[in-house]
């Protein structure tokens, strides 16, 4: 029947927090279609194999000095070389921008149909069927997959990591690169310095309500401090420059899936909703009960966050 693959994303040689939620994916979808489910890494050496094992049975590693960096050709080559070492159903992919770069090229690769941005998967009558927003998350669709072999990309938080109960067996996948056109000779990193909020177990995010940059910082950034989190802001409150786009959670910013997400002031538009719905626990601070916030918040406060967050403050002590 074929194997579901999950393929593993990694920067500075680190894995990404989205590469152990393919990992689930690719058990869950392999389970219900009756497909075993593995992980591939791509890198210049095995070492990141052993630490992916732990989350999933098997693990395929496809070692190359051309995989020293991430090309989408490069890439695109070893999900090939993978296919042809063993019966590949389906791979999986992070909807990152890397992700996103050589999705189509695996898909051309292996001959398969492409389903990108997906959030959930299920199994009707055999059928695999892929659920993905459209029109920036105002609807979801589902896409019924038709080909013998697929590619799917799956945005940020759309499954929790689980570790499996013993570390799996890496299995080692020879790989004859052939040249590549884009060579990689450094990279330059224009947000060095600053804090990937992407990481954060707590994230205490303010809106335009906060009203200015200097209450932004007498109000959300302490709050974030004493939780032991980051601060972050909606798309208004970065263009107004009160803190830097490397903070702005949304559409346009980052995708973000902390266990406590506190919004305070911020309404809750599609856009920014598309960057923390993923989120464990929500807490919503809005004077207006009807702000659009509260429809997916866990914890609804109506209230002005001027008099709700020294509140927080005086409790936590
Ligand atoms: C293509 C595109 C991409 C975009 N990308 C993003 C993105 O990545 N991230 C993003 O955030 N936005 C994005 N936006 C902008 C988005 O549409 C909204 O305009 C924005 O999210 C609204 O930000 P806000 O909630 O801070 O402000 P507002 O919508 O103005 O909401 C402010 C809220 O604060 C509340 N409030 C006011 N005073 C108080 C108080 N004292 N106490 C408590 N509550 C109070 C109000 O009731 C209101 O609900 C994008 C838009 C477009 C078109």
């Amino acid at each position: 029947m074929g194997k579901i693959i999950a393929i593993v994303e990694h920067k500075n040689g680190t894995i990404t927090e989205s590469s152990f939620e393919l990992c689930r994916a690719a058990k869950e979808i392999g389970a219900a279609m009756g497909c075993g489910a593995a992980a591939a890494v791509f890198s210049n050496d095995d070492s990141m194999a052993k630490e992916i094992s732990k989350y999933i049975g098997e693990v395929f590693s496809v070692v190359d000095a051309g995989l020293a960096s991430f090309t989408p050709e490069g890439y695109a080559q070893a999900v090939k070389a993978l296919a042809g070492a063993q019966d590949v159903k389906g791979v999986l992919i992070a909807h990152s921008y890397n992700g996103i770069d050589f999705a189509a090229k695996a898909a051309m690769a292996l001959g398969a149909g492409i389903v990108s941005n997906c959030n959930k998967a299920h199994v009707e009558g055999g059928v695999l069927i892929l659920t993905r927003n459209i029109y920036n998350g105002k609807i979801q669709e589902d896409k019924k997959v038709k080909t013998g072999k697929f590619v799917a990309t799956f945005e940020k938080g759309a499954y929790s990591p689980e570790a499996a109960g013993s570390a799996g067996t890496v299995v080692n996948v020879a790989v004859s690169m052939g040249d590549l056109k884009r060579k990689i000779i450094g990279i330059v990193e224009t947000m060095a310095g600053s804090i990937d909020i992407t990481q954060a177990k707590v994230i205490v995010t303010g809106g335009r309500g906060v009203k200015d940059g200097d209450k932004y910082k007498e109000m959300i950034i302490p709050l974030a401090k004493k939780l032991g989190g980051e601060y972050a802001a909606t798309r208004p409150v970065v263009d107004s420059g009160w803190v830097e786009p490397s903070r702005q959670v949304g559409q346009s910013g980052k995708t973000v899936t902390p266990d406590l997400y506190i919004a305070a002031g911020v309404s809750g538009s599609i856009q920014h909703i598309a960057g923390m719905k993923g989120s464990q626990c929500i807490v919503a601070i809005n004077k207006d009960p009807e702000a659009p916030i509260f429809n997916i918040a866990t914890y609804g406060i109506v209230g002005d966050l001027f008099e709700v967050i020294p509140a927080m403050m005086d409790k936590l002590g």
